[in-house]
C-alpha cells in the first residue's frame, strides 16, 4: 500500500508565476489532472516567510487549499550559486525586483561574482513540491539540478535565470533547449528521471500520488 495520498480530479496551481505554471500544466498532463491556476481564481500572493524552500511550498500549498476546498500543488523554487554561498537562493525571484526584469537578475548573480573574483561559476536549482489537502494533509517532494552559471546568458527559452543556466552534461542552456528536453522525462521508463530541478521533484510526485491515464 502505498504511503502516499492520490492526487486525483481538479487541483489548484498555487502559483502566479507563468513559467512555472506552464510547466507544472505539461507535467501534469499525462496523468489526467484538472489544473487551474491561483492566478485564474484571483487567489492572493501569501507572504513567502518560510526559511527553506519546502516551509515557502507549504506556506502557498495551503493557502489555496484553504481559500478553494481543493487540493493545491506548488512550487518554490530558487537558484543557488555555490561562490555567493548559495544566493539568490530563497531570494531568486526577489532580485529580479518588482518590475519582474530577470535580465537585471542574471546581471547581478554575474557582477556579485565579479565582485568576489570568484572563478568558480558552479550553481543549482532547487524545487520543492508540496500538495496540500483542504484537511491539512500536505506531501513534499524535491528535485535539484547541478550545472554552472553561464555569461552572456544565452537563449530566449524558458523562464527566469533559463538563459544563464547550464545543467551538467549539456552544451546549451536552459533558455536555447524546448521544455520538454528541459523536463527530460522519458515516461515510458520503468523508473523515469528528470533533467531539470522541477521535473526530478515531479517525478517523485508522480511516483507517490499520481496514476496515468
Ligand atoms: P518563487 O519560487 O516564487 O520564490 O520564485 C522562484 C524564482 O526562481 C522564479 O521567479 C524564477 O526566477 C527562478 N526559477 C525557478 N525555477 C526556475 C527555472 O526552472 N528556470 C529559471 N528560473 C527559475
Amino acid at each position: 500500500m502505498s504511503l502516499h495520498r492520490a492526487l486525483t480530479g481538479r487541483v489548484v496551481i498555487a502559483t502566479h508565476n507563468a513559467g512555472k505554471l506552464r510547466e507544472m500544466q505539461e507535467l501534469l498532463a499525462p496523468f489526467g489532472i484538472e489544473a487551474v491556476s491561483a492566478g485564474a481564481l484571483g487567489l492572493p500572493v501569501p507572504d513567502e516567510t518560510g526559511h527553506m524552500f519546502a516551509e515557502n511550498a507549504a506556506i502557498k500549498a495551503h493557502a489555496a487549499a484553504k481559500a478553494t476546498g481543493l487540493p493545491a500543488l506548488s512550487d518554490d523554487s530558487g537558484l543557488c550559486v555555490d561562490a555567493l554561498d548559495g544566493a539568490p537562493g530563497l531570494f531568486t525571484a526577489d532580485w529580479a525586483g518588482p518590475n519582474k526584469d530577470f535580465y537585471a537578475a542574471m546581471e547581478r548573480v554575474m557582477r556579485e561574482l565579479e565582485k568576489r573574483e570568484a572563478p568558480d561559476r558552479r550553481a543549482h536549482f532547487v524545487s520543492a513540491l508540496v500538495i496540500a489537502w483542504p484537511d491539512g494533509h500536505e506531501e513534499l517532494f524535491e528535485g535539484r539540478v547541478f550545472g554552472q552559471v553561464v555569461w552572456p546568458p544565452r537563449g530566449d527559452k524558458g523562464f527566469g535565470y533559463d538563459p544563464m543556466f547550464q545543467p551538467d552534461g549539456f552544451a546549451e542552456t536552459f533558455g536555447e533547449i524546448s521544455s520538454d528536453e528541459k523536463h527530460g522525462i522519458d515516461w515510458s521508463k520503468p523508473q523515469p528521471s528528470g533533467l531539470s530541478h522541477r521535473a526530478r521533484a515531479f517525478v517523485k510526485l508522480a511516483a507517490g500520488c499520481l496514476h496515468r491515464v
